[in-house]
């Protein structure tokens, strides 16, 4: 049985609380908090089932003996020093968290690896979560970076694995 239930999310960091707070506890940001509608299913038919990943496969737990280790394929960068980082490039289907203070970098770091990859694999879904399409846009003319296969979202409002956003079909996002 589907079950709605709402709950808060901080616009600039990603807390989340199950009642309103008018400064995020997390942060320290006032009124980033935005009401967001979950859609549960009751847990009474899938409480003995296996877990599931975001796909949908199924995890189970496994003898490491029994585990055949293999080297991801790896997508280099253009940029060294974080393909090091990275532990030689971008293992596809990854999540990679990249941190750090306010205009440090982030932004044109991510810009400029996503016009790259974009050009030799494929389109990038960029999604922001502060910056307009628009300012993306000047960004990228600013830094000489070809963004033709990149698609951008700011703003978004469902999961980045929803349908409206995976319309572009992209290969990295
Ligand atoms: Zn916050």
């Amino acid at each position: 049985m589907a079950k709605a239930r709402t709950r808060y999310v901080c616009q600039n960091c990603g807390y989340v609380s199950a009642s309103y707070v008018g400064r995020c506890p997390d942060c320290g940001g006032w009124n980033t908090l935005i009401e967001e509608t979950v859609t549960t299913t009751s847990s009474t038919s899938t409480k003995s089932q296996p877990r599931q990943t975001v796909s949908g496969n199924q995890v189970r737990p496994q003898k490491m003996n029994a585990v055949t280790a293999t080297r991801e394929r790896r997508i280099t960068t253009n940029l060294k020093e974080l393909n090091r980082v990275l532990g030689g490039g971008v293992v596809p289907g990854s999540l990679i968290l990249i941190g750090g203070d306010p205009g440090i970098g982030k932004s044109t770091l991510l810009l400029q690896v996503s016009g790259q990859l974009a050009a030799e694999h494929g389109t990038v879904l960029y999604v922001s979560g502060e910056e307009s399409a628009s300012q993306i846009k000047l960004r990228a003319d600013r830094l000489g970076v070809a963004i033709r296969g990149c698609t951008f979202t700011p703003k978004p409002t469902c999961p980045p694995s929803s349908k409206p956003l995976m319309t572009c079909t992209p290969t990295l996002w």
